[in-house]
């Protein structure tokens, strides 16, 4: 077995995903080896919003109080409408008998990964090799799995007693196992930027995440330490130049909030918006979690946190086969079960009606829709049976329920 003093656990990227398994393994004793191709945990602009259920897990393994202090609490979110004014805003207070944290923690996931590692650097029996990049799964047998990996002094072979997939959507431990990752890419690419300029300006009363609905064009606004970021999506075939221009984002920025004078723009991507699922989380040995198992739209926030469900519940099966309580064929593929079928099921179809409310552009749905929100919103039991949902409760409960 993979338990302490045999070959390690291999866990291939130091994403939130990767970061969060080695961590909780190795506190363990597991003996774990976190493999991340970059020579330093990458920065970039990617999830922000951390939802309850992560929050409660993360913090069995104490890592909250660290990432609260990095991060803004946000106890209200929002749906506006931009043209009338409307707001139906959704105080996270409702659900507070069912999660020890009743917000969204606004914080980069890059905060968490650092956290990550730095604290596997702590345990003696977890290494995190930088520059070590997965090439690709050799082989595997009754007792390990076979990887080529490339490092800096050439391509060497590892072996893992597992190996776990959390390198991301292009994941190479996924494509060279032959595993599929079904579903489709959106034509348009999402375009994120942030800008320092105080936007509550001209969004009175703005919270930390608002969703802003506009008959021409729809964005999400969001807090992030001292900047804004604005995601809007992007017309179809227009250039990547085009779309990145300081001209092209300062025009979207001053049709959400016209001022005087350019906004100072932060960070800007671009990038392209997948619904994609592998056809199975678990082939022997070797296990998918986060992106590299499935991928969504960002509208809801549901792909880190997702990802964090899956190496929660991945850690949890590890655990019950240690500790004499599982089988491990019955344990893994139940992960797999629970897991993927979440995915299909709830977050695959969540977030693409989440982007299909958002672009409606027939003036009586949006009436309809922002009347919908503030209905829910006003009335605390529907306020709560939404944000169980939004807030993926409900999602990472049922999940449990599936054998
Ligand atoms: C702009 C944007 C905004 C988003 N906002 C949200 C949000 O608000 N909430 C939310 O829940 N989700 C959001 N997401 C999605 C979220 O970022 C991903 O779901 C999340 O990063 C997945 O984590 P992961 O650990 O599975 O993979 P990743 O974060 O992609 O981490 C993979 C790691 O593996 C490394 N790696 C890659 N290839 C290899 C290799 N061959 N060998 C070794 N290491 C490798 C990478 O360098 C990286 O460190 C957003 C995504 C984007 C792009």
């Amino acid at each position: 077995m993979a338990f302490p003093g045999k070959d390690p656990i291999i866990i291939c990227g130091a994403g939130p995903v990767g970061g969060v398994t080695a961590l909780y393994l190795a506190r363990e004793g597991f003996n774990v080896i976190l493999l991340e191709k970059e020579k330093v945990l990458p920065e970039d602009l990617r999830a922000s919003t951390f939802h309850p259920p992560s929050m409660d897990m993360l913090d069995r393994l104490d890592l909250m109080p660290r990432l609260i202090a990095l991060g803004l609490i946000v106890p209200r979110y929002q749906y506006r409408d931009r043209r009338t004014g409307e707001i139906a805003e959704f105080d996270m207070s409702a659900i507070k008998d069912e999660t020890k944290h009743p917000y969204r923690l606004q914080c980069e996931q890059w905060r968490l990964n650092k956290i990550c590692v730095e604290e596997l650097s702590k345990i003696p029996n977890a290494k995190v090799l930088f520059e070590h990049g997965v090439i690709k799964v050799l082989d595997q047998d009754a007792t390990g799995v076979n990887i080529l990996v490339s490092t800096p002094e050439g391509e060497k072979t590892l072996r893992g007693s597992y190996v776990i997939g959390a390198e991301g959507a292009n994941s190479m431990i996924r494509q060279t196992s032959g595993l599929t990752y079904e579903g489709m890419t959106y034509p348009e690419k999402f375009l994120v930027a942030s800008t320092p300029y105080p936007l509550e300006k001209f969004l009175p009363r703005l919270s930390g995440v608002n969703y802003v609905s506009d008959p021409d064009e729809w964005c999400v606004v969001l807090r992030c330490n001292n900047l804004w970021r604005v995601l809007f999506p992007t017309v179809p075939g227009d250039a990547n130049e085009k779309l990145l221009s300081d001209e092209y984002i300062q025009d979207r920025l001053h049709h959400l909030a016209p001022k005087q004078g350019d906004y100072e723009i932060g960070h800007r991507t671009l990038y392209n918006v997948h619904q994609r699922v592998a056809n199975t989380y678990r082939k022997g040995r070797i296990l998918l979690a986060g992106d590299s198992a499935h991928i969504n739209n960002p509208l809801g926030g549901m792909g880190m946190n997702g990802g964090l469900h899956d190496a929660f519940n991945l850690c949890e099966k590890f655990l019950g086969i240690r500790d004499g309580k599982a089988e491990e064929n019955a344990a893994l593929d139940l992960y797999d079960r629970q897991r993927r079928l979440t995915a299909t099921k709830f977050v695959q179809e969540h977030t693409i009606a989440n982007k299909k409310l958002m672009e409606e552009k027939d003036p009586d749905a949006q009436k309809k829709r922002q009347a919908d929100f503030m209905r829910q919103a006003n009335d605390p039991a529907l306020a709560k049976k939404f944000l169980m949902k939004t807030s993926m409760i409900n999602v990472v409960r049922e999940s449990y329920t599936i054998q």
